[in-house]
């Protein structure tokens, strides 16, 4: 299915503890214990025992017969833990046969003379086997131990890496290339795709692929996995090896494993199947969050949409009522009315139809920043003559207030779409007219130096709530939801921002710190100058 794996660039990272672990397990001989054992095992038992023999020959002499046994007996355990139980029988058999042969009269003979040295050299033997068995267990304990604990420790650490994934790509990725690491195979990862088609979504090694075969096997594991509820080993067979990856909610896709070489042991399995699962479990929790991301965008849309529409029948319908009223008033009664009173009614049309129209207006300039559609047209703008042009499409709006502005001379001319300030400018404006009382000062104010350029927007209404400052920008919010009485759409601020942040600058919300009311300030940076303050620009 796919080509060999790297061994040593496989293994899971982590310096120190990892090197120390290879240490401990090469030399209990963790390697050799998975697969047949090769000569090298009997080569140094050989050596053991000779090398037993020969310090035995030198104590012979010095202690006896009685100390010659335990050298043997030594040699045997070193064997034992070091190899494993065949080496140690085989250790065995040499050392009672070296005992007899030298040192068990006759010497240099197979022959015993003595029956007491027969049962002396039987018991050395059961001893000898015995003590081997014993060190041959307590070795494959040992093994099964630390294999263990680096099995948990490799999943936990599996665990802890894909925590953190949140996508599912990143996290099939890591998925392939963990199995494929521990435990040294080649890994193809399908998922089904929106018509339920297998496609392979990760591999490791990254240019896997699967060939006709394969991809018949995979379907046919996908297809069992979909209509049994049956454990993920059912379908583990060395002809199909590919595995359902399992969710509660049913399964997912298949992972498919393949090696050259010997099949996966037993342990190995119970490892991959461990693997899955965890992957599976990783893959249910990246959906979960995708649904409810899904859910919470579907939430806002909904709730957006209401908000639309309530703003819409408002917005609409009140302006209308007041038109409607005033025409019908001038139709059927206009001859009834002084000069002065068709004069109001007709300023009413008028008011009421400019609100109407900048609602529309609103209305359009959200679509085309929704959808991203606006193009800039840059030009060098003054900012009193923008301000001017903005107070001159509001003179109607602001009739009520004082209107006071306060432009340094001397600021920098900035690089800006005149169109969309303006209607910044406006929206501001508008606002402060609204939420302020009549007769109140709205004051409009800049200074610059050479790194920016700020334009601020003050009233004296009663200021926005402190909890409210950054939320007045997002769409549809209203502080004083129920304060019907103000017509607004909820639109205008988020429009400000949407705007200003095109242009370059940014626009916050405060409150005057000398009395009640509420400031807009916009600041342009350097980068939308168009040319550098002069030397008498306001600090
Ligand atoms: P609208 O004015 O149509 O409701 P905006 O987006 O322009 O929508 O404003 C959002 C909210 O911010 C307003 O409903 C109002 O509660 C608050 N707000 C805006 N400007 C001011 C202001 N100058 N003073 C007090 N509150 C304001």
């Amino acid at each position: 299915m796919v080509s060999t794996l790297e061994s040593e660039e496989a293994m899971t990272d982590g310096g120190e503890q990892d090197s120390r672990d290879r240490m401990r397990r090469d030399w209990i001989g963790i390697r050799s214990s998975s697969g047949p054992l090769g000569p090298w095992p009997f080569g140094v038992t050989v050596v053991a025992i000779a090398a037993a023999l020969v310090v035995a020959l030198v104590l012979y002499p010095v202690t006896g017969i009685e100390d010659v046994d335990l050298v043997f007996l030594a040699a045997i355990i070193a064997i034992a833990i070091r190899y494993g139980l065949w080496p140690s029988l085989v250790a065995c058999v040499l050392s009672a046969l070296a005992y007899n042969f030298f040192f068990i009269p006759p010497f240099h003979t197979f022959a015993v003379a003595n029956p007491a040295n027969i049962a002396r050299l039987f018991f050395f033997l059961v001893v000898a086997i015995i003590t081997s068995h014993l060190a041959s267990r307590a070795r494959d304990a040992a093994l099964t131990a630390a294999s263990r604990a680096e099995t948990t420790e490799a999943l936990y650490a599996f665990s802890r890496k894909i925590a953190g994934i949140v996508t599912l790509d990143d996290l099939l990725w890591a998925t392939g290339q963990q199995i494929a690491s521990m435990l040294m195979l080649d890994v193809v990862i399908l998922l089904p795709d929106a018509a339920g088609k297998l496609e392979v979504k990760a591999a490791y090694p990254p240019n896997g692929h699967i060939d006709g075969i394969d991809t018949a096997a995979a379907r046919l594991a996908w297809e069992k996995s979909r209509s049994e509820e049956r454990g993920t080993e059912a379908l583990f067979t060395d002809q199909h090896p590919f595995l359902p990856l399992r969710t509660s909610h049913g399964p997912v896709g298949v992972v498919g494993v393949s090696r050259t070489g010997a099949p996966l042991s037993p342990g190995e399995e119970r490892l991959l199947a461990a693997l899955i699962d965890q992957a599976a479990v990783a893959i249910e929790r990246i959906r979960l969050a995708t649904d409810m991301d899904a859910a919470r965008l579907a939430t806002e849309t909904e709730r957006l949409r209401s908000a639309l529409l309530s703003s819409l029948s408002h917005d609409l319908k009140t302006p209308l009522a007041s038109i409607t009223g005033a025409a019908t008033s001038l139709r059927q009664y206009g001859e009834l009315y002084d000069a002065a009173a068709r004069e109001e009614l007709a300023a009413t049309i008028q008011g009421e139809a400019e609100r109407l129209s900048r609602f529309v207006a609103n209305l359009l300039d959200m679509t085309r920043l929704k959808a991203g559609g606006i193009a800039l047209k840059r030009e060098p703008i003054d900012l009193g003559e923008a301000v001017g042009a903005a107070l001159q499409r509001m003179q109607g709006v602001l009739r009520e207030h004082q209107v006071v502005v306060d432009l340094p001379p001397g600021l920098p001319m900035l690089d800006l779409d005149v169109v969309l300030f303006e209607q910044v400018l406006v929206n501001l404006l508008d606002n402060a007219a609204k939420y302020s009382p009549p007769g109140s000062r709205i004051a409009i104010s800049a200074n610059g130096n050479e790194r920016k350029v700020e334009l601020t927007v003050s009233d004296e209404g009663p200021g926005i709530p402190a909890g409210d400052l950054e939320r007045v920008f997002e769409m549809f919010h209203r502080v004083n939801k129920g304060d019907r009485q103000r017509a607004g759409t909820g639109l205008g601020l988020s429009i400000c921002r949407g705007f200003v942040e095109i242009l370059g600058g940014m626009v916050q919300a405060t409150n005057r710190l000398d009395g009640p009311g509420a400031v807009f300030t916009i600041t342009f940076p350097k980068s939308v100058f168009t040319a550098m303050p002069r030397e008498d620009a306001a600090e």
